[in-house]
């Protein structure tokens, strides 16, 4: 059977939700093997045994987070190029993307970006021009390399006993040119104990209509212990931060439950929305063009409608 690459998030001993739905993709394509860059294998791999994975590669010898993309697609790389698997499959995240770009370059192949699924012959579907179009596409040069959006598929658990595979690197390796900027320092986001954005599977978002009171959108968000997310009307105005902002020039999300609240349905929010599973939308305008893409749609006041939808969940949790 041929062999799968998937690209191992992780961060602080835990490994993303979105690696679950890489494996089970991958698992359609042939036997799993997970990269893992810089991490403690006594924490990871108890969770990465639950993905069906078949094997697991660490890749040690440097500090990969010392550099931006550069060294991780570099040393991903020269393994593509050594192993020739089926395909490389990464997370949809920014940092995913661009090793995803620059391994596609070194090894001369084809890339696939925002998959929303791929199937056993590698024909990747993707939500584009807002969603108003999907399209199929298929890698026709080198090996497959397709970033997948989180929340896009249901993970499928089995237990495996992974092999252990490990590969040192050393810097000397590396063409230092091609290594991209070295980083100097990093200060951890706060995030105020709310999962993120990408990887929550609920999200409650603001917009203009929270007149930028955004308290009653987090306490729904922190009963469904939900992300914030917020339109770029609301994180223009500075009500929130602009890493929240979902849609075309924000975070692309696609949760099992989105909740727009005082947001219009601009398409470039839908962009970055859409493919969520369950839209409600709250709007006291009945003509918002949220309403034509919500499954389930609220005409009222948000700060009215809020607070009750909090309470009664509350009650029901209690
Ligand atoms: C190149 C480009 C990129 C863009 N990228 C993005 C992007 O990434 N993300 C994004 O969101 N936008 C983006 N925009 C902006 C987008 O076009 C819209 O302007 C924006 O999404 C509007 O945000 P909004 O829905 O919060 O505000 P509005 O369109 O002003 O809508 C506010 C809504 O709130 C309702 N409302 C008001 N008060 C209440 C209340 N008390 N209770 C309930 N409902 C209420 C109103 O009826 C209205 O429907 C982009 C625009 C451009 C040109």
């Amino acid at each position: 059977m041929s062999q799968v690459f998937i690209l191992v998030d992780h961060a602080h001993g835990k490994v993303a939700h979105s690696v679950g739905e890489l494996a089970t993709i991958a698992k359609r394509i042939g036997d799993v093997s997970a990269l893992v860059l810089n991490g403690d294998l006594s924490v990871l791999t108890p969770q990465l045994s639950h993905l069906g994975i078949s094997e697991i590669i660490s890749l040690s010898g440097i500090n990969f987070e010392k550099y931006s993309a550069g060294a991780s697609a570099q040393a991903i790389a020269q393994l593509v190029s050594e192993k020739s698997p089926a395909a490389l499959l990464i997370t949809s995240t920014a940092r995913g993307k661009e090793i995803a770009a620059r391994v596609a370059v070194r090894t001369n192949s084809g890339i696939i970006t925002d998959a929303i699924d791929i199937d056993a012959a590698l024909i990747a579907t993707q939500s584009i021009f807002g969603g108003s179009t999907t399209v199929h596409s298929k890698v026709g040069h080198g090996t497959p390399i397709i970033t997948l959006r989180s929340n896009s598929v249901e993970i499928e658990v089995a237990a495996t006993t992974p092999i252990l595979t490990e590969v040192k690197v050393a810097e000397s390796d590396f063409d230092a040119s091609r290594l991209g900027d070295k980083v100097v320092s990093i200060t951890e986001a706060v995030t105020g104990g709310r999962p993120e954005l990408t990887e929550a599977s609920v999200i409650v978002s603001g917009g203009r209509g929270t007149n930028g009171d955004f308290a009653p959108v987090e306490a729904l968000a922190d009963v469904l212990g939900a992300a914030v997310g917020a339109s770029r009307a609301a994180t223009d105005a500075g009500w929130y931060p602009h890493s929240h902002q979902v849609g075309q020039t924000g975070k692309t999300v696609s949760p099992s439950l989105y909740v727009a609240c005082g947001i219009s349905g601009a398409i470039q929010h839908r962009a970055g929305m859409q493919t969520s599973k369950l839209i409600v939308a709250i709007n006291k305008d009945p003509d918002a063009p949220i309403f034509d893409l919500a499954d389930l749609g609220i005409v009222g006041d948000l700060f009215a409608v809020l607070p009750q939808a909090t309470a009664e969940i509350q009650l029901k949790k209690a």
